[in-house]
């Protein structure tokens, strides 16, 4: 009895603390910068290299030039009661600088999950959208945000504020409208069939279309299917389009391994494009669109959504949208909350794998 009575509390102390550290979440919000200055209403406590002062404004110099020592040791601990302010705008939370040898500081911003949530709709996704639309980006966001924190659980920081994770913004980005739809979907994530925590994918437009990240990126991905979108469309204006000649086009596949000697013809595919020509092996070669982007390094292509057509001496590229194209199309929410749908049909449309819990009822 004692004993069950023991691993009880030992098992409370346990869950316990990891429901209080998901509750903040550490973000590394620059680039490392050689000067970093701070300024807070009421005074901030600076832990300095060892030393403690209390101060409204201060200055760091982090051009560390060859002093090794400092490569990924903490400089400073900042704390305040009101927001710290940094390149001009206000954060919650406290400030950890970290030196990056020779390239400047870094700044993590340890902040309450939910700040974090609010401040990221207004970067996002638009402050100004119908609320339904940012709740499921609130949900969508938050699983995502937990799935690096549960995975970079010991390291100097969880997520990055970047386009290759997510971009977060700050305390001045928070208003009524993301304040509250954080606040009506607190807690809640989004979970696959088997209750694993979703690293939920969105982007900005499809142009009709989902795709399947198995097909794009590299590793294996559950739960996510090509699929139909019908509520960007209205937004769709004229997509973009290139054209390139043949000449460089086959230079450019010959320069990326397909030893292509002329290019007959093109058949286009939801993720892939089937190349068919005249070799020393074989006719045909099936790409992905995604290399096809990166090989042919244009900035032009915005999506995965898109094809390529042979005319004469030319190649004519046609696509719709913005972004990977993978889970939840923002424009689409945008439109589905327009019709007066409510964040649960938008989130089982563009997830429907995928169902909607509380994190505390998480597996863990
Ligand atoms: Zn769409």
């Amino acid at each position: 009895m004692i004993c069950s009575r023991m691993n009880f509390i030992v098992t409370c102390v346990f869950v316990c603390f990891e429901l209080k550290a998901l509750d903040y979440i550490k973000v590394k919000i620059n680039k490392p910068t050689k000067k970093i200055d701070l300024f807070s209403e009421n005074r901030m406590r600076v832990s300095l290299l060892g030393k403690s002062k209390l101060s409204k404004k201060m200055s760091i110099n982090c051009d560390f030039k060859s002093r090794r020592s400092f490569s990924k040791s903490l400089v400073a601990s900042i704390e305040s009661t009101s927001p710290i302010k940094y390149d001009g705008k206000f954060f919650k939370g406290k400030f950890d600088i970290i030196a990056r040898k020779k390239s400047g500081c870094e700044i993590i911003n340890t902040v309450k999950f939910e700040n974090y949530v609010s401040s990221l709709l207004s970067k996002e996704m638009n402050k100004t959208w119908p609320i339904e639309a940012l709740k499921a980006q609130a949900i969508a966001a938050r699983s995502y945000a937990l799935s690096k924190l549960k995975k970079n659980m010991s390291s100097t920081y969880h997520i990055e504020s970047s386009e290759r994770e997510q971009v977060s913004g700050s305390y001045s980005e928070q208003n009524e409208n993301t304040d509250l739809a954080a606040y009506m979907t607190k807690d809640l994530i989004l979970v696959d069939d088997k209750g694993r925590l979703v690293e939920a994918y969105y982007h900005a437009m499809c142009g009709g279309k989902l795709l399947d990240p198995n097909h794009i990126w590299e590793g294996s991905f559950y739960g996510f299917h090509t699929k139909k979108c019908e509520y960007c469309n209205k937004y769709k204006k004229e997509g973009f389009k290139d054209v390139i000649s043949k000449k460089s086009f086959l230079q450019v596949l010959r320069k990326n391994g397909y030893p292509f000697k002329s290019l007959i013809s093109v058949k286009n595919l939801d993720e892939y494009i089937v190349f068919s020509g005249i070799d020393m092996k074989k006719g045909s070669f099936k790409i992905s669109k995604n290399k096809i982007k990166r090989i042919l390094k244009n900035k032009i292509i915005k999506s995965f959504n898109f094809n390529i057509k042979i005319i004469g001496e030319r190649i004519y590229l046609k696509g719709f949208g913005h972004g990977h194209g993978v889970g939840m199309c923002q424009m689409g929410a945008l439109g589905m909350a327009e019709q007066g749908m409510s964040y649960k049909d938008i989130l089982s449309y563009y997830y429907p794998k995928f169902k909607i819990i509380s994190k505390e009822d998480l597996k863990l």
